[in-house]
This record gives structure tokens, sequence and C-alpha cells, in this order.
């Protein structure tokens, strides 16, 4: 159940919920402590950087100590180019396992890189098991690290770190995460899932604005990354190195995102942490797969591998359905919706992360049965082709 006692306060200014996995539903107060500007050079800012660091160093758990903070400027992907172009030496051969849009992409990283790479491509969402990681290993000595995607957001489903990270691990390989949309929600512990770095950034789980990201990575592996990079600016080990020195960013930094996002770190522990937002996010995850089941939606994963982040529903099969209409009258009912990304059969997903509450999934629900009704649709089951593709992943 859900730590929140009262229900989170609908979005001020009449602002419509945004049910995608970032940019999010972020707090009045978060917004509200934007309102002031920085000087990036000044002691008031590199004490906030400074605690901003300490606070996602702390939702490592036991073994933080070995780990260190580096913010880094720009979106998402450019905390993930920047993790893989200054973790991995120029000579590495990286495995990327990829099962969607995000392992796609840090693969095509890689490639932009320079980096010698080979992609384990399991399709839509098929997730990469620990086996087929072995076997890949124990055949290419070459291969010094792998990449795994946490929760694969073009589809949602939450991928099996625990025993990729054994596979890794038990062929004497390093691993590197995409744990974008992930961290901060789902437990992620040195000490239970060995890794040498993670990334995540500001827009996702934390509840802040976009602006930048941030690695989390073993000092042992900072401080072998000097000269790794071949990009200044995405220079992991020289941001680091800077900031140790300084107590500054190298750059212009993001300061009102900074802001926004110490505001709701903050909130982040007042509501209990990784385990206190996960918690809730699972409730509007269960809320809304159960409403939209009871309409007739299918989901295209089974439950267990379901993420408290994003689901992914098929299409109906109705010919009065259309994803277009469907949003427009979603977003005429203050919901934006997202897309599908799957290549077989047409979906959308619907996020579950921001400040939302169950409350707020049961309207979500009441407006996809009225959008449907409007639209004419009288069966939401999807094709039945899309059966028989979910049917590949076993439960
Ligand atoms: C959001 C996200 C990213 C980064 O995307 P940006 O649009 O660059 O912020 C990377 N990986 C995953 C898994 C994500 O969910």
């Amino acid at each position: 159940m859900t730590s929140q006692k009262t229900p989170i306060a609908p979005p001020k200014l009449g602002e419509p919920y945004l049910l995608t996995p970032g940019p999010l539903t972020t707090a009045y107060e978060t917004k509200e402590a934007m309102l002031r500007d920085w000087g990036s050079w000044d002691g008031d800012f590199r004490a906030m950087t400074a605690e901003m660091r300490t606070r996602l160093l702390d939702m490592l758990g036991p073994g933080k100590e070995e780990f260190d903070c580096v913010p880094m400027q720009g979106s998402g992907t450019f905390a993930v180019e920047a993790m893989l172009g200054s973790l991995t030496a120029r000579d590495s051969k990286i495995l990327v396992l990829a099962n969607g849009a995000y392992g796609q992409r840090s693969a095509k990283t890689l490639a932009y890189l320079g980096r010698d790479h080979v992609v384990l491509d399991k399709g839509d969402y098929l997730p990469p098991r620990g086996d087929e990681v072995a076997q890949i290993l124990a055949d290419d000595p070459a291969i010094t690290h792998v990449v795994a995607i946490h929760c694969e957001t073009s589809s949602g489903i939450l991928n099996p770190v625990g025993e990729i990270s054994d596979a890794v691990y038990a062929a004497g390989r390093k691993l590197l995460i995409d744990s974008m949309s992930a961290f901060g929600a789902i437990e992620l512990r040195p000490s239970e899932v060995r890794f040498e770095a993670l990334v995540s950034s500001a827009n996702k789980c934390i509840e802040g604005v976009p602006g930048f990201g941030f690695v989390l990575a073993r000092k042992s592996e900072l401080e072998a990354a000097k000269g790794n990079c071949q990009s200044l600016s995405l220079d992991v080990h020289d941001q680091w190195a800077h900031m140790e020195k300084t107590g500054q960013w190298r750059f212009t930094p993001p300061t009102h995102a900074v802001a926004a996002f110490l505001t709701a770190l903050r909130a982040h522990e007042a509501e209990g942490g990784v385990a206190g937002r996960g918690g809730r996010y699972t409730a509007n995850r269960d809320t809304l797969v159960a409403g939209m089941r009871d309409i007739g939606l299918e989901t295209l994963l089974q439950d267990r591998w379901l993420s408290p982040i994003i689901v992914t529903f098929f299409c109906p099969d109705d010919p009065k359905f259309s994803f277009d209409r469907f949003y427009d009258l979603m977003k005429a009912k203050n919901f934006i919706i997202y897309p599908g990304k799957l290549t077989i059969v047409d979906s959308f997903r619907v996020g579950c992360i921001g400040q939302m509450d169950e409350h707020v999934m049961r309207q979500v629900v009441e407006a996809t049965r009225e959008t449907l009704n409007e639209m004419g649709v009288t069966n939401a089951a999807p094709p039945e082709i899309a059966i028989k593709e979910r049917a590949k992943l076993a439960a």
C-alpha cells in the first residue's frame, strides 16, 4: 500500500497529468523551487550540488562508500553516452542486451563512439536471460563489459538484472546499467546486485524537471576512466575530478533544475525513500492494470514482468479505434498518454510515475472507459496476433 495518507493534490494551473515516463507531473513545490537564480560558482549552489550527490549515493544502501555520484548536464541520453564513453576503454568490447528502443540506443551510441560491441537483440520486449549472457561471454573472451537496461521503458518490462549481473561477474566481466526509468523507485543495491556503474536522470522516478542526468559509479572505475572519453563535455572522469576539487560543475550547470531536484529529493525521502516511492508506483500500476483489464484491454506483459513504471496495452482490434483520436479525447480529459513502441502490433503506453496516486489512476481508467464509448468501441480486446505474440514470453 502507499505511504501517502492523503491524496496527492492535482496539478495547479489546470495542467494535464503527464502519464509519460519523463518529463512527468511534478509537485508544485518542485516547480516553485525554480523561482530564483543561483550563481554557479557561489557557495550556496555548491552546497546544493553536494547535498544532491550525497542523497543520490544514499539510495544505493550498503556498499555506497565504494561509489561516487557524477551529475552530467543534458538529457538522460547524454548521461548514458557519458557513462559508455568514459567507463569503457577505447579497446573495450561491449555486449549490449537489447529488448527495446533504449537498448538499441546504447548500441547506436557505441557505434558513434567507435567502441567494438555486439548486441543480443531480443526484439520488442523479450528479456535477456542470465544463461544467454553466460553463453555469449563464454564464447567471446574479448568482451569486457555488458550493458543492461533495468526497466526497458519502451515496453515497460523489468529486466532481470540480478541474474544478468550473476552471469557477468561469474565470467569476470563488468556490468553497466541504464537504470534511467527505475532508479529511485526500484531497489538496485550493489550489496545485492553487483555493477560498476548505473545512470539515471532528474526527470524520472525522483520527479524532478529535465536538465541533467547522473552516473553512480565505483570510485575505482572513475579513477581508471582518465583518458577514455573522446568527448570533452561528456567526460565523466573530468567532471568528477573537477567536482571533487572545486565542488563545481565544469561548465554552466542547470541551476534551476538542480534546485527543483533537491526539493524533489527531500520529498522522495519524506515519502519513505525508494521503498515508499516504489510502493506508490506499484499501487498506481495495480489500480491501472486491474481497471483497464476490467474494460477488456490487455497488457503486453504477464504480471511477473510488469514494471511499476509504465505499462504497454494492446490497442483494441475494433475498427472504430484509432490511436490519434484516443489520444486527443484523453487529452481533452486532462490525461496525456504515450504511443506504443511495438513493431508487430499496435499498442499504447500509460506511465505510473510522477505526482499521481491510485485515485488519479482510477480517473485514468474512467476516462479510458468514457473515451472508448465516445469512439463507439464496443470490444476492447486486441487482435489474435497480439495474443500469439504475448505467448512467446512465459509467465
Ligand atoms: C528516459 C530514458 C533514457 C533517456 O532518455 P532522454 O530522452 O535522453 O532523457 C534512457 N534510457 C531509458 C531506459 C529511459 O527510460
